[in-house]
């Protein structure tokens, strides 16, 4: 119990200092830094416990692994990168307003805006041999 108590607060604290949506592995990746070792099965299940808690919030693409980042943020949209998968936030909207009006007779509540590319990292690197 004690255990598992110690291994959501080192879970919630890469979190807390992450500036993107992190995956189960990149989650993996950051702990191994702090000299913990946590198996997958172990990320897994608390990435679970803390969505179900309300603190972290699923982002998903389909077919694609789910990436996690804080329930507590403000509104923004999302971009991956074609070439090395990473996503990133992209702070502010666009103009969703607007795009509605193509739209006779219906409501918005909400709305998911993707953006897609090439990241900094790989623009500066060329294209890794296949
Ligand atoms: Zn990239
Ligand atoms: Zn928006």
């Amino acid at each position: 119990m004690i255990r598992s108590t110690k291994q959501r607060a080192l879970i919630r604290e890469v979190f807390e200092q992450a500036d993107r949506p992190l995956s189960p592995q990149d989650v993996i990746a950051a702990v191994a830094d702090s000299e913990q070792n946590l198996g997958i099965a172990t990320v897994y299940r608390t990435l679970k416990m803390l969505r179900e808690q309300g603190y972290l919030v699923a982002v998903e693409l389909p077919g694609q692994p789910t990436f996690y980042e804080r329930a507590e943020h403000e509104h923004h949209h999302h971009f991956q990168c074609d070439q090395c998968g990473i996503i990133l936030d992209v702070p502010g909207c666009a103009n969703v307003q607007r795009l509605s009006r193509n739209l006779e007779g219906c409501e918005i509540d909400r709305h998911e805006i993707w953006l897609f590319g090439r990241c900094a990292d790989c623009c500066e690197a060329p294209p890794a041999e296949a």
